[in-house]
């Protein structure tokens, strides 16, 4: 018998039909559906969880095609060949994404559990009009040939989507490279397919060894999260996986200040460390989504810091072709002279502290 989470894959929520049996398909989403030309499909787990007869659900709004999708007045064109630098001089494999010199992004599937609407990497992943060619051993030769690479992080698509066999393969190639200190996965089914997380897939990534394994899902409404994904964690971590949350912001879904402030709560009861919160970038089709670049880190401002656990804490970037830019809030000097700072908390409240000569 196949196991649970592959048995989700086969019968991932892809038609119409497969999806009435969720929710109460409004008219809008059923006429996208039907009109646009698109990949979609959420694994029958995550389905689940979306709300039965409210469209304005965070899961569906993420989860279900939209004719929105059809407008494109701030996207980009070839947004990932200009984000992922691949119009650059220096020659890589096209599974290898760079923009720093100590680390890379090694792309190794493009198969997902679910296909998010907003998906950055969508002209790749969804639209399918990037065609690149991933190639696990020509990125392992050149990430051998490149000494500098300390960091790799290992994405997709979905990589944990790969098998117990080719995952163990993976990740024991990269462990063996004598640079290589850290593995990080970018994987978003300890949240849509947390069924994954397997005694299998524990042997094949987790264990003791020289070099760690860190993992980074995706989760950016707090109905995303479960006991079963509270499970899922759990299990990473016994393996020795540190947890971390990368949100994207996105307008109408997680752009509130209650919103926000449960997702960073939740995601810590069950032992999710927050580490980014993305402003959804300029990626055609997904206008609908974007906020003002300011509005994350008004968020921080007025849900987080200060206000809750510093744990609770993810930096705000904004991710661009040059790196991720952070974006602070920038309320906390009030004032700056020869003598002292002037500083301001979350409540208004102001102190002051010497400026000591540089
Ligand atoms: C996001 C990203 C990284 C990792 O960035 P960190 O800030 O170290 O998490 C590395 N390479 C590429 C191409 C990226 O997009
Ligand atoms: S899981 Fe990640 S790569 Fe796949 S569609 Fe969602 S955002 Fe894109």
């Amino acid at each position: 018998m196949a196991e649970e989470w592959v048995e989700q894959m086969q019968n991932q929520v892809n038609t119409l039909e497969k999806l009435e049996k969720f929710i109460n398909v409004s008219a809008s989403e059923r006429e996208a559906i039907e009109t646009l030309d698109t990949r979609w499909g959420i694994s029958p787990y995550f389905a689940s969880l979306m709300d039965k007869d409210d469209p304005n659900c965070p899961i569906r709004m993420q989860m279900i095609p939209s004719m929105k999708e059809q407008v494109n007045q701030f996207g980009m064109t070839d947004y990932l060949v200009w984000k992922e630098n691949r119009a650059t001089e220096e020659v890589r494999p096209d599974c290898i994404a760079r923009q720093y010199h100590d680390r890379i992004a090694f792309t190794v599937i493009e198969t997902c559990a679910v296909y998010c609407r907003h998906c950055f990497r969508k002209e790749l992943v969804i639209d399918q009009e990037l065609q690149l060619r991933f190639d696990l051993d020509e990125g392992l030769t050149w990430i051998t040939e490149h000494t500098e690479i300390r960091d790799v992080l290992v994405t997709g698509g979905d990589p944990l989507l790969l098998s117990d066999e080719k995952l163990e393969y993976l990740i024991g190639k990269l462990r063996e490279i004598p640079h290589v200190e850290m593995i990080r996965i970018g994987s978003r089914l300890p949240i849509v397919l947390p069924q994954r997380i397997t005694e299998g897939l524990k042997k094949a990534i987790g264990g003791f060894h020289r070099v760690p394994v860190w993992l980074n899902t995706q989760c950016n409404h707090p109905k995303e999260i479960t006991e079963k994904t509270a499970k899922a964690v759990y299990e990473l971590m016994s393996c020795g996986i540190n947890v971390g949350n990368q949100a994207v912001l996105m307008k109408g879904i997680n752009d509130d200040v209650e919103t926000f402030k449960e997702l960073h709560l939740k995601l810590l009861r069950i032992r999710i460390r927050p580490y980014y919160v993305f402003y959804c970038e300029a990626a055609p089709g997904i206008d609908h989504f974007r906020t003002s670049v300011e509005k994350g880190a008004e968020l921080i401002r007025d849900a987080l810091r200060g206000h809750t656990t510093g744990l609770a804490q993810p930096m705000y970037v904004l991710a661009t072709n040059i790196g991720k830019i952070p974006l602070m809030p920038d309320y906390y000097i009030v004032d700056k002279n020869e003598k002292e700072y002037t500083l301001r908390n979350h409540k208004g409240e102001t102190t002051k502290i010497p400026n000591i000569p540089g």
